[in-house]
């Protein structure tokens, strides 16, 4: 097993733009690492290089120490994990396993000796005489990832593995990647376009935007302190709040009256004019329910107009409209398109308890924990607090 480093990667298809864009990243030994973006971000692009499937036009690409741009994809060492599993219907799990050993033309002892490791690691020996067309979603899973093993391969890479699943399924597989993942502690990069598989298989994850390496951090640093307005509003689902403000003193200006911000908050985005604020749903609650929550000085109420109210046994979201200033609206726009047509819509989403009794039609009083709220730079994206 080894690492994998880029290092100012760029990919140009012809004259264009360039589909990868000096990005580096650094992966460690034994990492899951998740490349993660909406469509054309450049994130397969970034895969195929790895894997040796696209030539690098500048910058450098180590596997362990060793440089590989010029090697072929055979001598790399690298295991693809194909989307549908690409398993051969007609030869047993045994066959199917084995498949890359018998093309290296190893003798059957060894083959025998890795697909009985490999399947017993997987939990498939029982199956090992069985078809793929008679096994689970989660076992073909499994002997696709046993194909990868028996060749003792440097990493796994897969490719939007799950994407053609419906949402069970989905979930189930998401799950036992990530187990055998740690079980075999094998180097992988994954790509996806889905931030809920980004966040719950990623050791660490980068971001891409137009080719653009946008953040590479843990996914709780990603949700928590996301480094700017596009890695804000792609992690996290229901999607962060944008609303407009402005900061005085300590005080934070928006749609619906002023709110006291963290001292050192307050001062990276004080004297900015006009920025764009940034806060989950769950970091608001009912303020007749907040007691207890933050401290004071760290929270605030607002009397808010509650549009629509979906009550959902455990929590309680209620729609509360807002208007934003022609700079603001039109940098969400432009947000809106960047992240695939996720809806960012001019309303204000909060996710209060279950217990709430707050009605449609209402103003409501609502509780912001404050020491929450992001302030984002609106010309440059960039998060200043
Ligand atoms: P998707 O999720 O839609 O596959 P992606 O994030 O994986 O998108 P890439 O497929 O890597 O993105 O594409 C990145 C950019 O490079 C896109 O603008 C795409 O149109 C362009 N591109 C990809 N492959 C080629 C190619 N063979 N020739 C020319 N341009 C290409």
């Amino acid at each position: 097993m080894a690492g994998i480093t880029l290092n100012n990667i760029v990919k140009r298809y012809g004259d264009g733009f360039p589909a990868v864009n000096d990005v580096s990243i650094d992966i460690a030994d034994g990492e899951f690492m998740i490349l993660v973006g909406p469509s054309g971000c450049g994130k397969s692009t970034l895969l195929r290089m790895i894997v040796g499937l696209e030539d690098i036009t500048t910058g450098d690409m180590l596997i362990g120490d060793r440089r590989v741009n010029d090697l072929a994809p055979r001598d790399r060492n690298l295991a693809m994990v194909f989307q549908n599993y690409a398993l051969y219907p007609h030869l047993t799990v045994y066959e199917n396993i084995a498949f890359p050993l018998r093309l290296a033309k190893m003798d059957n002892a060894e083959v025998d000796r890795r697909v009985r490791e490999a399947s017993s690691t997987l939990e498939l020996d029982e199956h090992l005489d069985r078809k793929p067309g008679n096994l689970s979603g989660g076992q073909r899973q499994r002997v696709a990832m046993g194909r990868a093993i028996v060749r003792e391969a440097d990493a796994f890479l897969f490719d939007e593995p799950l994407s053609n699943l419906d949402a069970k399924l989905r979930g189930q597989m998401r799950t036992e990647i990530a187990r055998l993942q740690k079980k075999l502690g094998i180097t992988t990069v994954y790509v996806t376009h889905d931030q809920t598989e980004a966040m719950t298989l990623g050791d660490r994850v980068a971001v891409l935007k137009k080719g653009i390496l946008q953040q590479l951090a843990t996914p709780r640093e990603l949700y928590e302190n996301p480094g700017n307005l596009f890695v804000a509003g792609f992690i996290g689902s229901p999607p962060m709040n944008f609303l407009p403000a402005e900061v005085s003193g300590t005080k934070v200006k928006l749609p619906f009256g002023e709110v006291e911000l963290p001292a050192d908050k307050a001062a990276r985005a004080e004297g900015k004019g006009l920025l764009i604020a940034g806060i989950r749903p769950e970091h608001f609650e009912d303020a007749s329910l907040a007691e207890g929550k933050g401290e004071a000085t760290r929270a605030s109420t607002f009397t808010a107009p509650v549009e629509v109210v979906e009550w959902l046994g455990n929590e309680t979201y209620a729609y509360i409209p807002f208007e934003a200033p022609p700079e603001v609206e039109q940098q969400l726009r432009q947000l809106e398109q960047e992240l695939d047509g996720e809806a960012l819509r001019t309303q204000l989403v909060v996710s209060l308890d279950g217990a709430s009794r707050i009605t449609e039609g209402s103003n409501a009083e609502i509780w912001m924990d404050a020491s929450k709220l992001h302030l984002f730079d609106p010309a440059t994206g960039e998060n200043l607090t």
